[in-house]
């Protein structure tokens, strides 16, 4: 899609939320030319908002995958440590800042903006912090933040005349009336919902994600892809682990099929409706661990049970494809995630909370 604007002033770090579309706007009502970063991950982002923004907005957005970035910094553990869940929000303002003052400098703009309200988040928005965050991304001087302006200390764009100070905002703290406020002025009736899409700040996804993160080998952004889909199990053999995603509905099933490389194992049901599941590298389980496999996702499938027999597990690995025999039994040896607790006290003893 061809950008609205050739060559923009400014670029926004954009969210898709409404903070970050009031950032937007609050630059373009001062007739800058604005373009738009959204950076997205297997954790956070909707890339295929574009078009929608742009109709609905008038905005240009250009999206960026950083999901490998992110799982490399999930792996070796974030330098300023997480918040109450997996989030690790200092590091990350800090990687995507970095991220998108490349992206300005090959547009050739002259400046960033956020949507950060000092105040509004515990940690990543209290204001030291926020001088932290902009110091190590190396944007300090080239960094505004338009919607707590007016109380915050002057930004470079703004003392170089680049924004104009007096037509930003003075929002702070955790209330939101200030931004509803804002967009009734502007005239935005499509508020976005609450972006608190993130999926680091969920229980239930760091359970997903933990034993990716604490078993041998780099996972990666395809892995943590995978880690969203279907219901998780996995079984340990000595040092060995091996994972198993079972769908859970139409729409896991789709996206496991979709999900398998090279060296994966899919396994569906022959003869009846069940769950499609992906072994990751089942190609080289041993043939007693498919089985199992092929046991639970046979269990999965309410007509095999009812059946009482074996059912025909199919196992496809590439373009190879063999049937198993294997009684509905939802085998031990595949534990589903680990708790939360358990969770929260391994990260706290691998990665001890980080003061700022
Ligand atoms: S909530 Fe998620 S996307 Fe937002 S700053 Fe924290 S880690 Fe990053």
């Amino acid at each position: 899609m061809k950008p609205l604007t050739t060559s923009p002033d400014i670029v926004v770090l954009f969210s898709g939320g409404l903070d970050s579309l009031l950032t937007a706007k609050l630059l373009q009502r001062q007739g800058l030319s604005v373009r738009c970063w959204h950076a997205f991950s297997p954790f956070f982002g909707k890339p295929r908002a574009r078009d929608f923004w742009r109709a609905t907005y008038g905005l240009d957005v250009h999206t960026e995958d950083v999901g490998e970035a992110f799982a490399a910094m999930l792996r070796q553990g974030p330098s300023h440590g997480f918040g109450k869940v997996l989030n690790p929000c200092v590091d990350c303002k800090i990687h995507l800042l970095r991220r998108a003052k490349i992206y300005m400098e090959s547009v050739g703009a002259q400046a960033l903006a956020s949507g950060e309200v000092p105040g509004q988040r515990p940690m990543s928005q209290r204001r030291d912090v926020m001088r932290v965050i902009a110091r190590e991304a190396g944007v300090a001087d080239i960094l505004v933040r338009p919607l707590g302006a007016g109380l915050l200390e002057p930004s470079m764009p703004e003392r170089k005349g680049l924004v104009d100070r007096s037509r930003l905002a003075s929002i702070s703290g955790r209330g939101r009336a200030g931004q509803f406020a804002l967009a009734a002025r502007f005239g935005i009736t499509e508020i976005p919902t609450p972006a608190g899409g993130c999926r680091l700040t969920d229980r239930e996804n760091a359970r997903r994600y933990w034993p990716l993160l604490t078993r041998p080998g780099e996972p990666t952004s395809a892995d943590f892809d995978l880690a969203n889909l279907g219901r998780q199990f996995w079984a340990r053999d000595g040092e060995t682990r091996f994972w198993l995603c079972v769908g859970r509905n139409k729409e896991d099933n789709e996206g496991l099929a979709q999900a398998a490389k090279s060296g994966d194992a899919l396994l569906f049901l022959r003869d009846m409706p069940g769950p499609t599941a992906l072994a990751r590298d089942g190609a080289h389980w041993p043939s007693g661990i498919l089985l199992r496999a092929a046991k639970l996702t046979a269990f999965r499938s309410p007509r095999a049970v009812a059946g009482g027999e074996a059912a025909a597990v199919c196992v496809k690995t590439g373009e190879k494809e063999r049937t198993l025999a294997a009684e509905p039994e939802h085998v031990v040896f595949f534990e589903g995630p680990p708790s939360f607790d358990l969770v929260h006290d391994e990260r706290r003893r691998r990665f001890p909370p980080q003061n700022l």
